[in-house]
Formats: structure tokens, C-alpha cells, sequence
């Protein structure tokens, strides 16, 4: 039962990431779902929808594992990605990334979210994120973004032209890699500071 690590794709470049199914993991009061692009892919491509169910189940039935083999992709890394597809489940897994983060600074750990619940009660209980665990607040329309921390955000600008973005956002370019290898996109988003991508 080895969880499944993505090697990467065509937006992602070559960057590993671990994802879970979109879905339940996610959250359930936001329109997101009824658009959305990771529940798309799975529907296409059933070996994907697959992977990922494996990984939720292995979470489920045996997070040592789930987290040993996450944490060893991560050991031989030097960007890494959360949840292409899904969102963190719970406040417990999120205390294990900011572990992980703690203990391989090497690695540069990237997480959209829209739990941002379990985030801001993480940093209220235990304090700053590990700097080089990047999590970025995942906005959509019909939902509140709750971000008294001010963590860097993402907003979309939908097909009719309206975003929830500021101005001075920063346009998405679509390769993670780019971004990482420029030290630019999220991988260096501050405190403040958005990116909006196109709705795809
Ligand atoms: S701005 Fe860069 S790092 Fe952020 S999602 Fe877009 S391509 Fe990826």
C-alpha cells in the first residue's frame, strides 16, 4: 500500500505532490465543487480518480505509512506540493505538514486551501507556519475568506471577467516549476499578497 506520489504535470512541471480526492476532502459549503477542474480530471482519467482514493484510503487505514512515504518524497526534494486535488482533511494532518516542514527545511512546501479554519486555529494555538511551508488562502465567490494572519491569497478571475482579486494580484503563469525556478508565484508570495488565476 504505497501512497502515490505525482510526479508532476503539465501545470505543475516537474514538482512531486501527494493529492487526495476532491471531494471529501473539501469543503462542502462552497460552489467550487459544482466547477470543479481536479473532480474533472478524475472523471477523465479513472487511474487518477484512482490514485487518489488509494491515498485517502491509506490516510485512513494507516497514516504512519501515509506520512513515512510523504515525508521521504519530501526528504529527496526541493519544491514539493499538497493536494493538486483534495484539500487537508483535518486539523491533525495539518499538524503533520508543519512537522515535516519543521524537519526539512530543504524543502520548499507549497498547499492551496480553503480550510482556512484549521489554519488560522494552528497559528493561534501554536504560532507562526514553518517558513518554508507556503500556504495560500483558496478563494472562490460565494465564500468568506477568513485571514486575520493576512497569508498570501488566491482568487480566480471567472469566465465573465469578475474576480474577488485586488489589482495589484499577480497573474498566474500556470507552471509551478517556472515559478519555483524564478523564486516567483507563490513560492515566494508574502504576507498580503495575491495571485488570481483564470478560470479554466
Ligand atoms: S503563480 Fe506560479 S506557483 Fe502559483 S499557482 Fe501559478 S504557476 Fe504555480
Amino acid at each position: 500500500m504505497n501512497v502515490k506520489i505525482s510526479n508532476g504535470n503539465a501545470k505543475m512541471g516537474a514538482i512531486p505532490s501527494v493529492s487526495l480526492p476532491a471531494g471529501v476532502t473539501c469543503r462542502s459549503d462552497c460552489e467550487c465543487s459544482k466547477k470543479c477542474y481536479a473532480k474533472r480530471l478524475e472523471r477523465m482519467r479513472p487511474s487518477v480518480r484512482q490514485a487518489y482514493k488509494h491515498n485517502y484510503d491509506l490516510l485512513n487505514s494507516d497514516p504512519n505509512t501515509y506520512w513515512r512515504e510523504v515525508e521521504a518524497s519530501i526528504m529527496m526534494s526541493r519544491f514539493f506540493r499538497f493536494h493538486v486535488s483534495g484539500d487537508i482533511p483535518d486539523a491533525a494532518y495539518f499538524e503533520h505538514m508543519g512537522d515535516i516542514a519543521r524537519t526539512n527545511t530543504h524543502c520548499e512546501i507549497l498547499c492551496f486551501t480553503k480550510k482556512y479554519d484549521i489554519v488560522n486555529s494552528h497559528i493561534n494555538i501554536i504560532g507562526k507556519l514553518p517558513k518554508n511551508l507556503h500556504i495560500i488562502f483558496s478563494g472562490w465567490h460565494d465564500i468568506e475568506m477568513v485571514n486575520p494572519y493576512n497569508l498570501p491569497e488566491a482568487h480566480v478571475r471567472y469566465r465573465d471577467g469578475s474576480t474577488t482579486a485586488r489589482e495589484d494580484a499577480k497573474l498566474c503563469g500556470g507552471n509551478c516549476t517556472e515559478c519555483a525556478i524564478t523564486d516567483g508565484g507563490c513560492w515566494t508570495a508574502k504576507h498580503g499578497e495575491q495571485v488570481v488565476f483564470n478560470e479554466h
